[in-house]
């Protein structure tokens, strides 16, 4: 797979683009202000929102995606370059290492969430990373051929809570 990112992730003017959609970056002063003011606000309700939001987007951002690359065909190809597109927009490293169209364990050892989270508010008492959890089910929908909301994704360590790596468990919902 021979994907290039910098024509992929393109700025024309004072607008950005992955994959020709519009998307906005934001600093971790952003993101986290951002996820700390939906949870002191709405709670849990909170917490599905950003989550739901990041299913969304990362459903809708990996479908254009595939759309411009038909060559990409197999499920093993489609998980690297969902890794590969993680890591280039600065989210962090995610493994794909034991998951299937049933679901399975997706495991993150660096994020900016994480860094982010860590450096503004310290350790938190639960795991909080609801971004990449709606990530990671947005991504494994399109790749598995899903609907949104066909898997759930729930975060069963996180390096928030200084655990050493985050690691997500993925079910059918
Ligand atoms: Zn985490």
């Amino acid at each position: 797979m021979n994907i290039n990112w910098p024509e992929k992730f393109a700025r024309k003017g004072h607008e950005l683009f992955l994959s020709e959609l519009p998307i906005a970056l934001h600093c971790h002063h952003y993101n986290l202000n951002l996820q700390k003011t939906l949870e002191t606000s709405l709670g849990a309700d909170g917490a599905l929102l950003l989550y739901q939001a990041s299913e969304e987007s990362s459903y809708a951002g990996f479908t254009s995606f595939l759309m411009q690359h038909p060559e990409i065909k197999t499920i093993k190809s489609k998980l690297e370059l969902a890794s590969t597109s993680y890591q280039y927009c600065g989210l962090g490293i995610i493994k794909f290492n034991h998951i299937g169209p049933e679901g399975g364990m997706v495991v993150s050892p660096h994020s900016h969430h994480v860094t982010g989270w860590l450096a503004k508010y310290g350790r938190r008492a639960s795991p909080g990373c609801f971004f990449s959890r709606g990530w990671i089910a947005g991504v494994l929908a399109v790749i598995y051929d899903k609907h949104i909301g066909y898997f759930l994704v729930d975060e069963r360590e996180c390096k928030m809570t200084v655990a050493k790596e985050c690691v997500f468990e993925v079910t059918v919902a």
